[in-house]
């Protein structure tokens, strides 16, 4: 029997008409039971759900908002299905209950359950819309709401995957249905063990792929990209990008973990335990090789470039006249942890502690609060974090000639600056 591929199409991949209709043509030659297809929300969907979140915690009108996103998913459907198929009830009908969901209150304390019982709608939304095309266009795949799969814990917005119970799931449902048909599901959400919807982490449903691969035994994963496969450096921000045929799962793990944006960075560890292959292609070039991640590639040192922004560096200086300690570090991570924060670079002086995270909605309020008792505290926002693997002179020169930098930190194998966006 052959073994099960997942393919997971983000939302680039299904931002509109023309981008579904592609979508279609990929699949035509490929659509086979035992494939496993994921999908995002459409576009910029999430953002829109967040903006909507946003302005309901302010206390201001988001129904214009919800609206325009209705607007934005109708426009798509119009111009792909006759004006009387079943995707327009089921198109309201999601808007109705996104709605009544809204109706309900939100403050921060509730945020990231309420948060994560939005989002989701994104996703709920384009796979239904997707899976209602494909079949339109006589490619027949069956719907599967991924919250019955994916299993969590209850740590709304980056819940953790409980992979037993996933597995349990994936092969007493998912695998019956797929020995005869494609089934189409949804990446990023799941649900925890009262039946709460749960989110993976933004954009997280490379992540669902690689979840729902392991718990299938899965002989690969395809992520559909608008890029030729994993390059270099982000060819939106940098020029002269290089193609990497092949990754080792290892390097591929670094990149990610320094913030290349490329594959969600939870990805590669279930695939590698597994050794399952990853293969990151063009949706626009299906037919070229792409990258091809796995644990036999041949290593490879070309300069790697990866840039994080929105970056708050906070540095924590003690106050009383003794020297950076064991415990100060340690107050600082409990602190982090409490707060889900991940340090991206770290750095210690004789006096002072410097911490480089991600800009997250009232984290920095809240670590500042619990600092201020031991240390004094300043930092600078909007920041940028560099990294370069196997930097040579020019890779180096080339990227902080012009900036501000505000850190630097320099391994055998990296290269990583903190630095002011240059105003040009
Ligand atoms: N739609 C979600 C996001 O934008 C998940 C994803 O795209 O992978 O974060
Ligand atoms: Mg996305």
């Amino acid at each position: 029997m052959a073994k099960t591929i997942v393919y997971k199409f983000g939302g680039a991949s299904v931002k509109d008409s023309a981008a579904l209709k592609n979508l279609s043509d990929i699949l035509r030659n490929r659509l086979r039971n035992n494939l496993v297809i994921v999908v995002s929300a459409m576009g910029k969907s999430t953002n829109s759900l967040e903006g909507i979140l946003a302005r309901k915690l302010e206390g201001g009108n988001f129904s214009r908002d919800c609206a325009i996103l209705n607007q934005y998913h109708l426009e798509i459907c119009e111009s792909l299905f006759p004006a009387d198929h079943v995707i327009f009830a089921q198109l309201d009908n999601y808007f109705i209950q996104l709605e009544n969901d809204l109706a309900k209150p939100l403050s921060r304390e509730n945020y990231d359950e309420y948060y994560d019982r939005i989002v989701g709608y994104g996703e709920l939304i384009s796979s239904r819309i997707v899976m209602e095309y494909l079949c339109l266009v006589g490619l027949v795949v069956l719907w599967q709401d991924a919250r019955e799969l994916i299993r969590t814990n209850s740590d709304f917005r980056f819940a953790k995957i409980d992979f037993e119970k996933t597995r349990a799931n994936c092969q007493n449902k998912l695998k019956p249905i797929l020995e005869k048909y494609p089934v189409l599901t949804q990446g990023f959400i799941g649900s925890d063990s009262n039946g709460r919807s749960t989110t993976l982490g933004r954009e997280g449903s490379d992540f669902t792929a690689a979840i729902l691969a392991t718990s299938l035994d899965a002989g690969s994963v395809t992520i559909w990209k608008d890029v030729p496969g994993v390059l270099n450096a982000d060819p939106k921000i940098f020029p002269d990008t290089e193609l990497f045929t092949e990754l080792d799962y290892r390097q591929a793990a670094e990149m990610t973990y320094y913030g290349a944006s490329v594959i969600h960075p939870k990805t590669i560890k279930p695939l590698a335990n597994a050794g399952i292959p990853l293969f990151v292609k063009s949706f626009l070039n299906p037919e070229a090789d792409g990258t091809k991640i796995h644990g036999a590639a041949e290593p490879n040192f070309i300069p790697t470039i990866v840039l994080k922004k929105d970056q708050i560096l906070v540095s924590l200086k003690v106050t009383d006249f003794t020297f950076i300690e064991e415990k100060h570090i340690h107050l600082v991570y409990e602190q982090l942890q409490f707060l889900k924060l991940r340090v991206n670079m770290l750095q210690t002086s004789a006096i002072s502690i410097s911490i480089v995270i991600d800009s997250q909605l009232f984290k920095l309020e809240q670590l500042i609060e619990k600092m201020r008792g031991d240390f004094e505290v300043r930092y600078n926002e909007g920041l940028e974090l560099l990294t370069i693997l196997h930097p040579d002179e020019d890779s180096i020169s080339d990227n902080i000639f012009g900036h501000e930098i505000l850190l630097e930190q320099t391994t055998r194998n990296t290269f990583q600056v903190v630095r002011k966006v240059r105003i040009s």
